[in-house]
């Protein structure tokens, strides 16, 4: 199964509990106003790339880590092959927690069929629900007040006051293959603008992921 796929980053630390890979698809059909990532609204963005390939590439990571966060682009697009993406990961990563970021509530998910069903079973934390601008964050990992976050498993409840005692707008800063620096992480603007002027980039240019 192939998997589209934006962008992979390791050590992750602002999306999620401890140190994590993380993973952003390609395509979201939700076109929410203000969304960070616009870049990753088209489904061909990115690259193809098979789910074994991505999970060999983990294998080989020298790195401890602590968990996976799916984001995108919209994960749920690509339900069946992170399905199967997590179902290796269950084998070779067993303690590895997973938090998907998706912009779909989640009782529509629930309702979205099968492949739905079968990530959502392997989902410990769901942050869900469309970007809302207007609404300012109240939680470290949704962008907006009206996004929900669930811990839908017992190893996601085990991870929810380590979550929630988290300070808004934790970074990471990441560097892509053309060499220029990105921001990672669910900031808002007035920071966002801030770390964009202590990079030096153009924020127009380069936005964060979350
Ligand atoms: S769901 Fe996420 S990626 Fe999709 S448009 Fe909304 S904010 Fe952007």
């Amino acid at each position: 199964m192939k998997l589209r796929l934006a962008h992979l980053a390791y050590p992750v630390t602002a999306l999620g509990p401890g140190r994590r890979l993380a993973l952003w698809v390609a395509g979201c059909p939700l076109s929410c106003r203000g969304c960070i990532t616009p870049h990753l609204w088209n489904p061909e963005a990115g690259r193809e790339v098979a789910v074994d390939k991505v999970l060999k590439r983990i294998s080989v990571l020298d790195l401890a880590l602590d968990g996976i966060t799916l984001s995108g682009g919209e994960p749920f697009v690509q339900a069946a092959a992170l399905t199967q993406l997590l179902e290796g990961l269950a084998t070779l990563r067993p303690n590895w927690n997973v938090l998907i970021f998706s912009g779909y509530p989640h009782a529509t998910l629930t309702k979205r069929g099968r492949d739905a069903i079968a990530l959502l079973a392997r989902t410990d934390v769901l942050v869900a629900g469309v970007f809302d601008q207007q609404r300012p964050a109240v939680h470290p990992l949704a962008g907006s007040a009206n996004q929900t976050v669930h811990y839908l498993s017992a190893r996601g409840q085990t991870l929810r006051s380590v979550i929630e005692s988290t300070p808004l707008n934790q970074f990471d800063i990441g560097l892509g293959s053309d060499d220029q620096q990105f921001l990672i992480g669910v900031i808002d603007t007035t920071k966002r603008q801030s770390l964009h002027q202590a990079l030096g980039n153009d924020h127009t240019a380069k936005e964060p992921l979350k």
